[in-house]
């Protein structure tokens, strides 16, 4: 099972990719986790990385290539993996099509999770991740400051302040929607509305890839 998840940053790409992996046992490969890390560990790297993520651009597509290329090498992805928030560009789909070509019995599905922007400003706005394990946290005014799963601090992002995710969007329209057209033709296009219940777009994500 070799999954792509498009959307708009929020539309909930994170959260069904995490379902995914519980549920089917391929891992979650997240291009923005893997440089959030980078970041996180202060290396060389990590500081010029630091400035481009804060400003909601797009890091370079040789080295998300290069970063990409050689996760996709491990032994986890083996039966297939999960991809989240790569592609983004068309030099890093068609980057991906020459690593993919390279698997036996692929089995690719690329799968469009639909939100209106006003709908992603105010997730994304009101979203907090756990700064222990990086979960994903939607605050309800029940919702404790601390992770239930780790005990971490509930923080905002950087790049989810109002400005940002507005930019965020709009290289979304500018480098990443044309991708919709590129798997449209290679018929391995579906849509899902990201409108529903995190269960209900997980259902429906099941319905394409069973
Ligand atoms: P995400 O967690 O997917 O929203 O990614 C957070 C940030 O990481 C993005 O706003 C970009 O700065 C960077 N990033 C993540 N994935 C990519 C990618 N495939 N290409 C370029 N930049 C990326």
């Amino acid at each position: 099972m070799h999954i792509i998840l498009l959307g708009t940053p929020g539309a909930g790409k994170g959260t069904q990719a995490q379902l995914i992996m519980g549920n089917y046992g391929i891992p979650q490969i997240s291009t923005g986790d893997m440089l959030r890390a980078e970041v996180k560990s202060d290396s060389a790297l990590g500081q010029q990385l630091k400035t481009v993520l804060e400003a909601g651009e797009l890091v370079s597509d040789d080295l998300i290539l290069q970063i990409v290329e050689s996760r996709l090498r491990k032994t986890d992805c083996a039966n297939g993996f999960i991809l989240d928030g790569f592609p983004r560009t068309t030099p890093q789909a068609e980057g991906l099509d020459i690593i993919l070509g390279k698997i036996e019995n692929l089995n690719l599905k690329a799968i469009e999770i639909s939100v209106p922007d006003e709908a992603v400003i105010r997730r994304l706005s009101a979203r907090r991740i756990c700064a222990g394990c990086g979960k994903i946290v939607m605050p309800q005014e029940s919702t404790p400051k601390k992770c239930d799963d780790c005990g971490g601090d509930l923080i905002q992002r950087d790049d989810d302040k109002e400005e940002t995710i507005r930019h965020r969007l709009d290289i979304f329209k500018e480098s990443t929607a044309p991708l919709i057209n590129f798997y449209r033709e290679k018929g391995v296009y579906h849509k899902v509305n990201g409108l529903q219940t995190v269960d209900a777009v997980f259902a429906d994500i099941e319905r394409i890839i069973k």
